[in-house]
């Protein structure tokens, strides 16, 4: 993206330098239908400490054609690399720029979107983190914040909405005029537009005398699947939440909530007007983990209302707190709001979150919490694992070092402090430290500065009675990856320990001890006297941040009774310890099946059975011994069956293990049961073999030869619908012929044409574990174009394509030895070097498990 970064150095003289007014901002899209571009005309009015200074504002544009500085038009060749030069500022100023800008296809900027369904045209915009000078021309920095006033010209019929509530259109004939009010002082990167023939379903939010307007839309198209009532349930409970634990009321002047098509990421909190990706809008059955994942979206973007939106960080190196603030307050407010319906919001977040940091933090690429953050580019790539899971997971250990009440009356304190503002993670600090009464600077050092994962592990010795008689937590300093930034250190943890045993055929708790582990051997004497309990379970409740390793008495009574947890969170706790060990090699894959096999059985909580069966299938793919990878995948795929017939009719797991059963699918009753469930000929009880549940088991059938593409076309025909051409497209690239991946591949890599979503399902088909040999020439191919994609594509896309046609499949030396040359020769920028380097780790990790497993069958077999 030459042209288009901004430094943390350029942005600190602008704000110095600058104090901005306002923005009118006057949109017209009355050629939307058609595409291409739009005029974009902007009025800045800004002052400036120094007159006479220079300065300059953003704009990606293809062409400017009106530049006019206090009275006096620029040339228009002020506009070049994404910048207008500002000459001869004077105290106040007024800026008016008239610019073409572009329609994207990418979902960054003001995304165009057409709905084969209807044929109209859908439009919104996405600008976190530099991406609203696509659409304005702005100061496009966190900390230089005014108020905006947004007109836009729109066809008649359509909805149009911003931060600020929708007012009458305007006008007569084909178009309208939407006049929108001032909003308050808000970043750039907040602001939006959402535009179309959008469905809107409204209510209100009320406490006491305050009436705050909620709305929420989607397409036409999938107003029959909208729940609105559900997601209107969910947002009154976190306003209530928030607004008591914050003392502080909402912030804006109404709260819509808008499922977009074709969006990147899961949602943005734009000021009052939050984008969704619409597959929230369910159009198919999903288990109960979807509608939870909603939920906490919708609590996550609530949250930043407040924190990030109202206060806002002054620069991108905050941006983790932002993140972890907002992933934090939607576990807690999912936990602890009144009516919630899911309390056990803490296992999800042991599941989800815990284990996406956790892998994360093991990469090369891995560094402090607080990285460095010099440019735009440096925001891109640090929009990471670290920045939303590992800072959430690190905020959860902060809230039990300061303790809850504490911390939620210094986060009311900031707010009152800092409000319509910009801080600094020392203002939220000073704040806790105030309430809490602790210094937290030895506490920010050892965890904000400093990266990877320490392992915990128990040191226990017993007497011929199985008394305890010592008892210890060792840790150990992170094993950071060769070339990683940071220091490996030993940190301060508050963790619990909790004993379990079997009663009844249940592990109940029987004893609960928290304490701080500080140093490299931490006594427990609590323990010590007592009998040894069937489990012993390092940080229980899942307080801190860390790999925990079970003895091996634990870990051989979890491995037969995982799925007999009384309560979930322990469960989830052991599986992300089993998984964790598998990653590392120290748990056999072959060992990881069985442990799965006999856990899955007993487990309740749907959203760990949905990840653990991912990770099965992962660890069959890539961790597995070659040799024996294939009696795994059968054994697996015969269980999933059996699971899959034994399930309960119409139930959560049902699903699940039908879509289990169809990622592996490989005999021929198995796959002739898929193709029997898809044209009616069989069927299982209770289970809807619906839109989204047909293309899963035709994307089986036609990887593995069973179906053709005439099938997919007709399945498209069943469902012509956006989603549906992206299943479709997905079904192309999976068919094994050198030709359809020869088609794939040129549809991406060697075309620009694809939409952000359509690419992404292509290559999601590309890519098929059971393909491996039709894939081996590709490794080349991908060395040879990476470097052009890169330089030649937008952010989102290039990503795609780098890191999801990586050759991940080729666990061999040899790809790495491809990678390291390429990494050698190639002279590749930072950002997409890290992509390259971070696919590179798996593989090799792969290797090193693949190795483990060889070594347990080894042993089985008695050589
Ligand atoms: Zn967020």
């Amino acid at each position: 993206m030459p042209g288009t970064n901004l430094t943390r150095e350029e942005a600190r003289t602008r704000a110095a330098l600058l104090h901005v007014e306002s923005y009118d901002i006057d949109l017209d899209l009355s050629s939307a239908r058609e595409g291409g571009t739009f005029r974009s005309t902007t009025t800045v009015r800004f002052t400036a400490t120094t007159p006479g200074a220079e300065s300059f504002i953003d704009l990606v544009a293809p062409s400017v054609s009106e530049i006019v500085l206090n009275g006096r038009a620029l040339p228009l060749d002020s506009f070049a690399d994404s910048r207008i030069a500002l000459p001869g500022l004077a105290a106040e100023n007024e800026l008016k720029v008239v610019a073409d800008c572009a329609f994207t296809n990418t979902g960054e900027g003001l995304h165009r979107f057409v709905d084969p369904v209807d044929g109209e045209t859908y439009l919104y915009t996405q600008f976190e983190v530099p991406d609203a000078r696509r659409v304005f021309a702005s100061f496009e920095q966190p900390d230089l914040k005014a108020s905006f006033t947004f007109t836009v010209t729109a066809p008649n019929g359509w909805a149009v909405i911003s931060n600020s509530p929708t007012p009458q259109p305007e006008g007569e004939g084909d178009t309208r005029v939407w006049r929108f009010s001032p909003t308050g002082r808000i970043s750039t990167y907040i602001t939006a537009l959402i535009a179309g023939p959008y469905v809107g379903v409204f209510d209100e939010y009320r406490n006491g005398d305050q009436v705050v307007p909620l709305g929420v839309y989607c397409r036409p198209s999938l107003r029959e699947f909208l729940d609105a009532d559900a997601i209107f349930t969910v947002t009154r409970q976190g306003f209530d939440y928030f607004q008591e634990k914050f003392d502080c009321p909402y912030p804006f002047e109404k709260y819509d909530q808008l499922f977009v098509p074709e969006f990147n990421a899961g949602a943005m909190e734009n000021a009052g007007a939050v984008t969704f990706r619409d597959q929230y809008v369910f159009r198919s059955k999903v288990t109960d983990a979807a509608y939870e994942a909603r939920a906490s979206t919708i609590l996550h973007e609530l949250a930043h209302m407040w924190f990030g939106n109202l206060v806002t960080m002054e620069w991108w190196n905050d941006l983790w707190l932002n993140e972890s603030f907002a992933t934090f307050a939607e576990s807690v407010c999912q936990a602890e709001a009144a009516g919630s319906q899911w309390p056990d919001s803490w296992t999800t977040f042991a599941n989800e979150m815990k284990t996406w940091a956790y892998r994360q933090d093991q990469l090369p690429s891995t560094h402090p919490i607080m990285a460095e953050i010099n440019d735009l580019e440096d925001v891109m790539v640090n929009f990471d694992g670290i920045t939303y899971a590992k800072g959430a997971s690190v905020l959860k250990q902060l809230v039990a070092y300061v303790g809850q009440d504490e911390f939620f009356k210094g986060v009311q304190a900031y707010f009152k402090a800092h409000s319509w503002g910009n801080t600094r993670l020392s203002d939220l600090l000073g704040a806790l430290e105030q309430t809490s009464g602790r210094d937290l600077k030895a506490w920010s050092k050892s965890w904000l500065e400093t990266a990877g994962i320490n392992v915990l592990r128990p040191k226990l010795e017993t007497d011929a009675a199985g008394v305890i008689t010592s008892f210890s937590v060792l840790q150990e300093a992170p094993a950071l990856p060769a070339g990683a930034k940071g220091e490996a250190v030993l940190r301060p943890h508050r963790i619990a320990i909790g004993a379990y045993e079997l009663k009844d055929g249940q592990l109940v708790r029987t004893e609960r001890i928290e304490l701080d582990v500080d140093g490299a051997e931490t006594a427990v004497p609590q323990l010590v006297g007592k009998v040894r309990p069937t489990v012993l379970l390092l940080n229980d409740d899942d307080l801190s941040y860390a790999k925990v390793r079970l003895d091996a008495d634990s870990l051989a009574a979890v491995t037969e009774h995982l799925g007999t947890f009384a309560t979930s969170l322990p469960r989830a706790l052991c599986w992300a310890s089993a998984w964790d060990m598998t990653r590392d090699g120290e748990l056999a894959t072959r060992d990881y099946l069985e442990l799965a096999l006999s856990g899955l059985a007993r487990e309740t909580d749907i959203g760990v059975v949905q990840s653990v069966q991912r990770q099965v299938k992962l660890a069959l793919d890539m961790y597995a011994d070659p040799a024996w990878r294939e009696q795994g995948l059968a054994r697996w795929a015969a269980a999933a069956e059996e699971q899959l017939r034994a399930a309960a009719p119409g139930g959560d797991h049902q699903l699940a293990w039908a879509r289990t059963l169809a990622a592996v699918a490989r005999t021929e009753g198995q796959l002739g049961l898929l193709a029997g469930l898809l044209d009616g000929s069989q069927e299982l009880d209770g289970l809807a073999v619906d839109t989204e549940l047909r293309w899963v088991l035709l994307h089986r059938l036609v990887a593995t030869g069973r179906a053709d593409e005439a099938a997919v076309a007709a399945e498209l025909e069943r469902d012509s619908t956006a989603a549906g051409q992206e299943r479709a497209a997905s079904c192309r690239a999976a068919r094994p012929t050198a030709e359809a991946k020869a088609e794939a591949w040129a549809s991406v890599v060697e075309h620009d044409d694809l939409t952000n979503y359509v690419q992404d399902a292509v290559i999601g088909g590309f890519g098929q574990a059971d393909q491996r040999e039709l894939l081996a020439p590709y490794v080349e191919k991908y060395f040879a174009a990476i470097k052009g994609v890169y330089e030649t594509r937008s952010h989102e896309i290039s990503q795609q394509i780098v890191v999801g046609l990586y050759p991940a499949l080729q666990v061999s030396q040899s790809t790495l030895d491809t990678t390291d040359a390429w990494l050698a020769s190639a002279e590749p920028a930072p950002a997409l070097r890290r992509m390259v380097v971070e696919s590179r780790a798996a593989v090799e990790r792969a290797l090193r498990a693949q190795a483990a497993d060889h070594a347990a069958g080894a042993r089985e077999l008695g050589h």
